[in-house]
């Protein structure tokens, strides 16, 4: 059965069971469980729901390995951090990592004596940094710069060296980018973005090949707290069922829309991994089945991106990506970034390319 078809039908019932095609959500504090706990699938709800358990087999169907759901994407970052890094190790970042993935790493990791070593994702400068390291930490295509590094070449370098790998695949998700099967150690995705699409809830989750990876990471979630809701996992769940034709439709217009930023004058350099003029476009080419939904352009200075984004009509001025709407952002006004002011973030959702382009067009004055 082809990728796509199991996607849709992951953690549904069978085909042959009467009742509902997949169960309600399930809001529940406790359970009944009498006497000895271990006697009892279900007992408190920080320990375990039956939502997730019907989510995360999906999630397993789509990653290839085990899943456990988080509240949110950064909450799956700290999982990692946490069941990873003891004081004294070295954990290599992408110098360029999503913002909020860098502070945790310099404002707390740092405290209990862990030490952060930055290196570009551009060139694979990651593997250079290894020496010594435990964990590597690697996001391609990176946001908000998109980036791409070579996983496999990244890996195989980090195992030399006795260092675990963790890919951050929230901006390609598993589905354009199966980062397990090119060796990660872990994949970490926010929940809250392409993989969920309706921009209606915030969740995440890590996948691993190793079960005692797996079960040290739920360990973590219970202890620490850090549970998704049923509701939002319910709906996530649903929204699973269509990852593969909202990205494919999204990925396809992204395609389109880059190609024609390129073609506007005023946009003084377009980032996409689809494009051939984009540094890393073999690497992405090689590594995932298409090239995202998110494209950086830069307009040069603050006013000229804020003049556009005040002219878009369709296209909403909203931070985050990978939703069936088209959202686009000034992403310098959040700090923190190496990129220039005038850099705008877009994310290209399920209209038709030809209204996008439609309006960006009319917004850039072309
Ligand atoms: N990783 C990446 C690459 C992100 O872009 C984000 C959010 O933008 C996160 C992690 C954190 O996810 P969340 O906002 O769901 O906590």
């Amino acid at each position: 059965m082809t990728r796509d078809t199991l996607i849709l039908h992951a953690g549904y019932r069978s085909a042959k069971d009467a009742g509902p095609f997949r169960d309600g959500p399930q809001f529940s504090s406790t359970f009944v469980s009498p006497g000895d706990p271990a006697d009892h699938a279900m007992t408190y709800g920080r320990f375990h729901n039956p939502t997730w358990a019907a989510w995360e087999d999906a999630l397993g169907v789509l990653e290839g390995g085990h899943a456990v759901s988080f509240a949110s994407g950064m909450a799956a970052v700290a999982a990692v951090f946490g069941v990873c890094l003891r004081p004294g190790d070295v954990v290599v970042l992408p110098a360029e990592s999503y913002y909020t993935t860098r502070v945790v790493a310099s404002n707390w990791l740092t405290t209990i004596g862990v030490k952060p070593r930055l290196a570009a994702t551009a060139g694979n400068a990651q593997a250079r940094a290894l020496d010594g390291a435990r964990l590597l930490w690697i996001e391609t295509p990176a946001n908000p710069t998109l980036d791409v590094c070579d996983i496999r070449l990244l890996v195989d370098a980090a195992h030399h060296a006795n260092a675990l790998v963790a890919v951050d695949n929230t901006t390609a998700t598993s589905y354009l980018q199966p980062a397990l099967t090119l060796g990660a150690d872990y994949v970490i995705c926010s929940d809250t973005k392409a993989m969920t699409g309706h921009s209606d809830l915030v969740l995440g989750h890590v996948a691993t090949n190793d079960a005692d990876r797996a079960a040290a990471l739920r360990t973590w979630r219970t202890q620490q707290g850090a549970v998704p809701g049923p509701m939002e996992v319910w709906l996530a769940h649903r929204s699973l069922a269509t990852l593969p034709l909202r990205l494919s439709r999204q990925c396809a217009a992204a395609q389109v829309v880059a190609e024609f930023l390129a073609t506007v004058n005023a946009v003084r350099e377009v980032n996409y991994p689809g494009l051939p003029t984009h540094p890393g476009h073999t690497i992405a080419r090689s590594q995932m089945h298409a090239f995202g939904s998110v494209i950086g352009f830069d307009l040069g200075t603050r006013d000229a991106a804020e003049r556009v984004l005040r002219r878009l009509a369709l296209v909403r001025e909203a931070t985050s990506f990978g939703g069936i709407h088209s959202t686009a952002e000034r992403r310098a006004r959040w700090g923190g970034d190496a990129i220039s002011e005038g850099y705008i973030r877009l994310s290209v959702g399920c209209e038709s390319a030809e209204d996008i382009v439609a309006d960006l067009a009319a917004a850039l004055g072309e």
